[in-house]
């Protein structure tokens, strides 16, 4: 067969034979708490749109009025003659948002998060993630060519101890929210130990941007934090606001230094600036319609509370991700196949993407579901249990 179709023969066997195989579905209809999949609809509880705004109207009529204005590509990357007006508006937007003087835009998380820490870190420092960091984070870490060291989940102790005896600066990376487990990391205490030991707080706040703290800044609002506990904030637009991107924000020096040395901000070209302008208008959104994070966190605590009663395995998780704990990635795969044949969407997540014994269901709600919505999902979920 020749040695590259072997290998590849030999990955898909693999994958299958352990259930892991993955597929894709096609939508034929915009995000929203109805999805349409192969004529059929169903309701949707996987999707990271966690505010309801990839298909709100005015996000929707913003993008086409900057369309037509700016045209669909950016032409180049932001360093040539790619960054338009509607780029720059928005990073100043998202620097006044979070209260940082600067803020850069990136054209997806993956590339922000490789994109900092391969500039920021070099050999001879250290850089230390929590292990159930976005592999985005792990990938940027691992390349970075600083010594690279994981600790475990929202250990704070182990995380000083290994503090401890690092040498060189010292850089501290975790996600805000988890973004398979939902939970949040201990910012607070993590801000205190970064101080005592001279090392930078980075946070990347995906899950967290747009839905917690009470004006939508997220988990270092949510926290607490002054601005000089988090040098490095980073967030992305593809998930509470509804469009795509990521930005990182921080200090003048922090944003020069990345545009003058990140390759994955240099390299590529830059987002379509129609792209800029629908998050400019989300970004609208979650300033003026509170209701929509009051909604969520109700719906969150109306799904807790049901889940609980019906022992479902739920997971110590606040945030609007809310996984059951399978276990077994067969049977994870078999429920969601389940519950897709009854008009439930649910993702189960499996290894590579968590530790292996560990799949689960990812469910996610949506200031877009109803109360009515999340009741159904809790009835069909009752029909599974307890599952075999
Ligand atoms: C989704 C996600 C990313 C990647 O962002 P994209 O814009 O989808 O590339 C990075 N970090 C976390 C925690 C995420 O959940």
């Amino acid at each position: 067969m020749g040695e590259f179709p072997e290998r590849l023969a030999a990955v898909l066997d693999q994958r299958r034979k352990e259930g892991l195989y993955r597929h894709r579905l096609t939508l034929e209809s915009s995000q929203g708490p109805i999805v349409c999949v192969n004529g059929r609809q169903y309701l949707n509880f996987c999707s990271n749109d966690y505010l309801g705004l990839a298909a709100h109207p005015r996000v929707v009529e913003r993008f086409r009025s900057a369309a037509a204005q700016y045209g669909v590509g950016s032409g180049a990357s932001h360093l040539v003659c790619g960054h338009s007006a509607p780029h720059h508006q928005l990073e100043e937007a998202l620097a006044e948002f979070t209260g940082r003087a600067r803020a850069l835009l990136f054209s997806s998380g993956y590339m922000a998060n490789a994109g900092i820490l391969s500039s920021l870190l070099q050999r001879g420092d250290s850089v230390f993630e929590d292990r159930l960091n976005h592999a985005s984070l792990l990938d940027g870490g691992l390349h970075s060519g600083a010594r690279f060291q994981r600790f475990p989940h929202n250990d704070v102790s182990a995380l000083e101890v290994k503090l401890e005896s690092a040498q060189g600066p010292k850089m501290v990376v975790v996600d805000g929210v988890f973004s398979m487990d939902g939970d949040t990391a201990p910012l607070a205490a993590l801000a205190d130990l970064c101080t005592d030991h001279d090392a930078w707080l980075m946070v990347d706040d995906a899950h967290g941007f747009g839905v917690l703290g009470e004006r939508g800044v997220g988990s270092t609002e949510a926290a607490g934090l002054a601005v000089s506990c988090v040098p490095v904030l980073m967030a992305t637009l593809g998930k509470a606001l509804g469009t795509a991107g990521a930005f990182v924000a921080g200090s003048e020096l922090l944003i020069e230094g990345l545009i003058q040395q990140s390759r994955n901000y240099i390299y590529t070209t830059a987002l379509p600036p129609a792209v800029a302008a629908a998050s400019l208008e989300a970004l609208s959104l979650v300033r003026e319609e509170p209701w929509r994070r009051e909604h969520l966190a109700q719906l969150i605590m109306r799904f807790r509370v049901g889940a609980q009663q019906l022992g479902l395995p739920l997971m110590t998780s606040t945030s609007a991700i809310q996984p059951l704990l399978i276990g077994d990635a067969a049977l994870a795969v078999d429920l969601s196949n389940r519950l897709g044949e009854e008009g439930f969407l649910i993702g189960a997540i499996r290894p590579p993407t968590v530790p292996t014994g560990t799949s689960r269901l990812r469910i996610t709600l949506s200031a877009a579901h109803s109360e009515e919505q999340v009741d159904q999902l809790l009835e069909q979920l009752a029909a599974c249990w307890p599952v075999n």
